[in-house]
């Protein structure tokens, strides 16, 4: 069934597959896995896994049991973990359903091997302090005779390499992985990868910048912008000087001028930072947000644009760096926060 919805994600499958190769190649001899939790980033954790896996990815990585299930069977030559381990109540159906939970708690590790479960992945922390057993923990004994493919650690701050956390984790990692029998050792998240051949192990695990964001400079080329939020014009109108537009009429005009409504807004995760300070864009030409973003819907200037009406589509500026500058938005959120209203579209 064809989507009539009037607004949509382009999304570039070209430039997802090409940043999951840049990644695997600066990561190096390590495989390079993708992070597909929250539904892709948003960009649909299905077709993602279906892309990425046609260009050669492998591991896959979701945050909980239930996205695992949407993703429905996979083919045996793909592996997926479940980030978020395993609680009582996931127990059965995640020993009888093939995926990896990445287990983070001494009790997860005992039910684990009580419940006769497979091979596991094991998340230790090396100072984030948010998932994972202490390197002392780890090394106890606790995992003994444990069927680990692959021991894992999650960097805090990749994102600014010379933060010194990054080379204190890495040690860490280091001295535990040396002591723990696994068939595989991961470690970097995106922007890990950009932190030099120490960091890739094993396998990587990037999830942004699959989907076009960039934290660090040897992205800048590298790195392809993936999702191309579109929406259409529902009406348009002529602002006189001293008329106002939308809630609280933050915006007044000062000369006659056409706007634009649009079909998009915070409730498709177009947030409300971007309201005075976010842009739509015609053949290379800026239209400016006008005034609050609703709910549902935006202003645009459509003074560099004279030739749109009614019906037209207009594409919003979402390069993920420059988006977070303009709404203070973290990359992530720019694309976790994409609704379900928008016809998603893959070129
Ligand atoms: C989300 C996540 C990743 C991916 O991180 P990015 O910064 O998006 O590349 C990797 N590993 C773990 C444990 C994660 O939670």
């Amino acid at each position: 069934m064809s989507s009539t919805a009037p607004l949509r994600l382009r999304l570039d499958g070209g430039a997802l597959a090409g940043n999951w190769r840049w990644l695997a190649k600066t990561g190096g001899s390590a495989a390079c896995g993708a992070a597909v939790k929250a539904n892709g980033y948003g960009v649909g954790a299905r077709d993602v896994v279906d892309r990425l896996a046609a260009a050669g990815c492998r591991d896959f990585f979701v945050a909980i049991w239930d996205e695992a299930a949407a993703l429905g069977p996979l083919d045996p030559a793909l592996s997926l973990s479940v980030l978020h381990g395993v609680r009582d109540e996931d127990l059965a159906s995640a020993v009888a359903s093939g995926v990896r939970p990445v287990l983070s708690t001494p009790l997860q590790v005992m039910s684990w091997r009580r419940a006769g479960g497979g091979a596991c992945d094991v998340m230790v922390d090396t100072g984030m302090n948010r998932l994972g057993l202490s390197p002392a923990e780890a090394m106890s004994g606790l995992l003994d005779g444990l069927r680990i493919d692959t021991l894992m650690s999650h960097l805090a701050c990749a994102d600014e390499p010379d933060h010194p956390l990054n080379r204190i984790q890495l040690d860490r990692f280091t001295a535990v992985s040396a002591a723990i029998p696994a068939r595989r050792r991961s470690l970097a998240n995106s922007a890990g990868i950009c932190l030099g051949a120490d960091f890739a192990f094993d396998l990587t695990r990037p999830g942004l910048s699959l989907y076009g964001g960039r934290q660090v400079p040897a992205m800048e080329g590298n790195i392809r912008q993936v999702v191309f939020p579109e929406a259409q014009i529902l009406q348009v109108r002529t602002l006189e000087a001293g008329d106002n537009i939308g809630y609280n009429a933050t915006f007044t005009a000062c000369r006659s001028m056409r706007v634009a409504i649009l079909n998009i807004g915070y409730a498709d995760g177009y947030l409300r930072g971007f309201s005075g300070r976010g842009m739509a864009q015609h053949e290379g030409h800026d239209l400016p947000v006008l005034g609050r973003v609703s709910m549902d819907l935006i202003a645009v200037d459509l003074a560099a644009a004279p030739d749109l009406d009614e019906g037209d589509w207009i594409g919003i500026d979402y390069d993920l760096p420059e988006a977070s500058r303009q709404s203070g938005m973290s990359q992530y959120e720019l694309l976790t926060g994409l609704g379900d209203r928008y016809h998603r579209r893959w070129l």
